[in-house]
């Protein structure tokens, strides 16, 4: 399969997000989360499902929140979800207030119980969107990774970040094709050291006449990348 019209979308897409240098999974689960942050409007927070997933994670994570705080038209969406969370603060501290229940007066174990309690009892949505998508593109990878145009790819993009490698070799059915898959990996991160070797040998005094690549120049970030993922 070399022809774009032989495969499928979803198969185009994981392509496609090889295209450029950093992590195909990080890219696709960070275009997916965007899409919902952005779908985020009025009405969907209205929506009862999402209201409640919503409300039980007292809101987005810390990342996602701030994206949608900066999302242009997103304030209404933000203050209707945040209203409830923090009347929400409010009821469940209540009690802990009253002269009889009062945490303050019976110490340490009543506080580290409302600590608990105040703890989100649902996972961010928005990071669980991306995490199923990158899911299913890991899944997707592992059936694609024998076709030689998607090896090159994955070496040449830089291969997975160390998060979606591990979670990519988790998936069941990655032991057949593992070994393909660490190719790619191995050539990426060998290209990536000499960058980074070269970035530090030029850095030295001695050198610092030689110019670096524009690969070379920002080497030292793209190895955050690979191990962390792309922010
Ligand atoms: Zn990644
Ligand atoms: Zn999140």
């Amino acid at each position: 399969m070399t022809k774009n019209e032989t495969l499928a979308p979803l198969q185009i897409e994981l392509r496609e997000a090889m295209a450029g240098w950093g992590c195909p999974l990080c890219r696709l689960a960070d275009r997916a989360e965007r899409n919902f942050i952005d779908s985020l409007s009025y009405e969907r927070v209205l929506d009862i499902k999402t209201r409640a997933a919503l409300q039980a994670a007292r809101g987005l994570c810390a990342v996602h929140s701030r994206q949608w705080q900066n999302l242009q038209g997103g304030a209404l969406g933000v203050a209707i979800v945040y209203r409830v969370a923090v009347l929400d603060l409010l009821r469940e501290t209540e009690a802990a207030m009253q002269p009889s229940g009062g945490f303050l007066r019976r110490g340490r174990t009543e506080a580290g119980q409302l600590a608990r309690e105040l703890e989100p009892t649902g996972p961010c949505p928005v990071c669980e969107i991306g995490q199923g998508t990158a899911q299913r593109f890991a899944e997707l990878l592992l059936k694609d990774i024998a076709a030689p145009e998607v090896q090159t790819l994955l070496r040449d993009c830089g291969g997975l970040c160390l998060p979606h490698l591990r979670m990519t070799l988790s998936q069941p059915g990655a032991g057949k094709v593992s070994r393909l898959l660490l190719e790619a990996q191995r050539a990426a991160w060998q290209r990536l050291i000499g960058e980074v070797d070269e970035f530090i040998r030029k850095n030295d005094y001695r050198f610092h006449h030689e110019a670096l690549t524009d690969q070379e120049a920002d080497s030292w970030i793209r190895a955050i990348d690979t191990l962390v993922g792309k922010s």
